[in-house]
């Protein structure tokens, strides 16, 4: 099997040392298997992504070592290609348009006693599911903004037998229903962006030809959903392994607010990408 690798950062900050280390993984494991590395920018959430952000990546990319093709897909140019796959999804009656405001999905939560709780927040409680076709179709000629969910039933309805998928570091995965529980009418296409992360990366993934995805546990629940479009569009399934994430001093999770454990931090303190390598227990 040919291996194609992929880093597929988002420009909304600077890069530090947990993405080195993903980006790394992603790029030694091409590397041993005589394969590509793809370096993709997820920039469709334009509130907090930008350009400068994208040069400086590729600037702190370059020093680790990596190379990659260029030019480089950035998500933002392909909306259409994101829309066709949830056009495709809503023809097949899988999508139903959500008016709920963020507030109002928490005062229902609440009055029902409480939701299931997933990696990204409590499940949506299914509020707008049961509106008639006609009603949802009225408020959206009246201009009322809207998200569109997945019917997360009806799309498990297609398939006979449990979502399976693969990861390289904890085997093979059955996704259960309670797991499904955890997720519920996930947003494909968001309010404000008119797409969503999971549809962009399945189709990009795919349309990239990426065989194995290589990216931390944070997304190890997103997967599920993953697959499931994947199915859903009819395209291919990919190896993926999950890594560990990379904490600070006090076992906190790095994230892009961290000025001081950014790369451009480190380079100009004088670490050097074996040291930077070294402590992230990657040896060459
Ligand atoms: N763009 C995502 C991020 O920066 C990564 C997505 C992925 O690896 O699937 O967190």
């Amino acid at each position: 099997m040919s291996v194609t690798t992929r880093f597929a950062p988002s420009p909304s900050g600077l890069l530090h040392a947990g993405h080195a280390y993903s980006a790394l993984r992603a790029w030694d494991f091409a590397t041993k298997h005589g394969g590509n590395f793809i370096l993709r920018i997820e920039d469709i959430d334009f509130n907090r992504c930008n350009r400068e952000y994208e040069d400086l990546l590729k600037r702190d990319l370059a020093w680790l070592g990596l190379e990659w093709q260029e030019p480089t897909r950035r998500q933002s140019d392909h909306i259409e290609d994101f829309q066709q796959a949830a056009d495709q999804l809503a023809g097949g009656g899988l999508l139903y348009p959500c008016f709920c405001t963020r507030k109002e999905i928490l005062a229902e939560i609440e009055r029902a006693g409480g939701a299931p709780h997933g990696s990204e927040g409590p499940v949506y409680p299914g509020t707008c599911r049961s509106l008639s076709n006609d009603e949802g179709a009225a408020r959206i000629a009246a201009g009322e903004n809207y998200a569109l969910r997945l019917d997360l039933s009806a799309a498990l309805l297609r398939f006979s037998t449990a979502f399976e998928w693969q990861d390289l570091e904890s085997g093979t995965i059955t996704v259960s229903a309670d797991d499904w529980a955890q997720i519920g009418d996930v947003v494909l296409v968001r309010k404000d962006i008119k797409t969503s992360y999971h549809i962009a990366v399945v189709i990009d993934d795919a349309l990239q030809g990426i065989s194995h995805i290589v990216r931390g546990k944070d997304l190890f629940e997103s997967t599920h959903i993953h697959v499931l479009l994947q199915a859903l569009l009819g395209l291919p399934q990919p190896v993926y392994l999950h890594h560990e994430l990379i904490t600070d001093r006090d076992g906190k999770r790095l994230a892009k607010r961290d000025e001081s454990e950014t790369l451009a931090a480190l380079r100009e303190k004088g670490v050097t990408v074996a040291q930077l390598r070294e402590k992230l227990g990657l040896s060459l």
